[in-house]
């Protein structure tokens, strides 16, 4: 009888052992997965917020003069006043609305990004909106300004991106197309240069908005240094027709770390992001 409890407690001590393994295994795993403490940041911090909501209310400052100014553009400089009517454009991943509850899911699947799991989540129209944006849109609709959402999101989820802004209370008007998707059209690929000139063709485009510099300007696979180049060329349209959303967890900066060389294997790419940090020593 004593042998049958000693084996007994020894099994449930080996039981609790594993247990508790697997999991520190797990969540140490989940500590050192790439994404975790950006993505921690975006979902918890009270500084993420603040920043978003500056930069939106630095917008909202700055709609009034872009508004009677009929020569102020964010897309492109005229001699001529530009008597078309104002819009404003925003991209949507990580400017209007915030997926980071979809990188949390990857971080405990301990996976990286796959198409067919994100446009489920799109599906499930449930991505919060980023703090500023909401208050942005909804004067700027007020101010009789048009709003076009121009987002690498796929046309055939775009059902989804229509309800997450609905839900939140976006402003989305009935009439015409105001969600302007990856493949709606033949010419519309990931690349916006098409789509901001679709808007452009009827409308003084006021202020640009998005997390990537591929938001702004067309600026597809360029090295970092063309990158830096770019953002100091349009020195005087950040912050007052141009407006850059934070996003730490992932975007063309990180690619731009190796060059965006999809050839590299995982840890070629690991030691081209080492060699990134920068310790200002030999
Ligand atoms: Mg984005």
């Amino acid at each position: 009888m004593r042998n049958i409890h000693q084996e007994l407690i020894t099994k449930s001590l080996s039981a609790l052992l594993i247990v508790f393994v697997i999991s520190s295994c797990s969540s140490s795993s989940v500590l050192q997965h790439p994404s975790t403490k950006s993505t921690l940041w975006m979902q918890n911090a009270a500084e993420y917020r603040a920043l978003t909501t500056s930069i939106y209310q630095s917008a909202t400052a700055n709609l009034g003069l872009a508004i009677e100014d009929s020569f102020w553009s964010a897309y492109d400089s005229t001699n001529t006043p530009n008597k078309k009517p104002p819009a404003v454009i925003l991209d949507i991943d990580e400017t209007v609305l915030n997926n980071s509850a979809f990188e949390a899911r990857m971080i405990k699947k301990n996976s990286s990004f796959n198409p067919e799991q994100w446009n489920q989540w799109v599906m499930e129209a449930n991505a919060d909106a980023v703090p500023g944006a909401l208050a942005f849109t909804k004067r700027a609709a007020k101010e009789g300004i048009t709003i076009y959402y121009l987002t690498n999101r796929e046309a055939k989820v775009e059902e989804g991106t229509r309800q997450n802004l609905q839900k939140l209370g976006f402003p989305l008007p009935e009439e015409g197309d105001h969600i302007l998707s990856k493949n709606e059209r033949s010419n519309w690929t990931s690349v916006k240069t098409e789509r901001r000139a679709y808007v452009a063709k009827d409308h003084r485009i006021l202020m640009l908005f998005g997390d990537n510099l591929n938001d702004f300007l067309h600026a597809e696979d360029i090295t970092q240094q063309e990158r830096y180049q770019l953002v100091e060329k349009n020195q005087d349209k950040w912050g007052r027709k141009w407006f850059m959303l934070p996003n730490p967890t992932y975007g063309s900066w990180e690619s731009a770390l190796y060059d965006f060389d999809n050839s590299l294997s995982p840890s070629q790419i690991d030691s081209a992001k080492k060699a990134k940090l920068d310790t200002k020593q030999d």
